[in-house]
C-alpha cells in the first residue's frame, strides 16, 4: 500500500497542497497541516502526486 508521507521538518504549512487536494491536505486553524487520508488511492492518486510536485518545500513524497 502506498502513503503519503509529510516532511515536518521541511513544510512551512503554505498550503499549496490543500489547494491541489483539500480532502488528503489539511492546514488547520493553527496552520498547521494534517493529512487527513494517508492512503494513496487510485482515485487520489494522479492529485497527490501533483501536490508532491508542487510543493516548493519538496516535503511530501509516496512510500510504498
Ligand atoms: S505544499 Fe509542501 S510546504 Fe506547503 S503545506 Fe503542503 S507539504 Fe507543506
Amino acid at each position: 500500500m502506498k502513503k503519503v508521507e509529510v516532511d515536518w521538518g521541511l513544510c512551512e504549512s503554505n498550503g499549496v497542497c490543500m489547494g491541489i487536494i483539500p480532502e488528503v491536505f489539511q492546514l488547520g486553524d493553527d496552520d498547521m497541516l494534517s493529512v487527513l487520508q494517508s492512503e494513496v488511492t487510485p482515485e487520489n492518486e494522479t492529485q497527490i502526486r501533483e501536490a508532491v510536485r508542487q510543493c516548493p518545500r519538496q516535503a511530501i513524497s509516496i512510500v510504498e
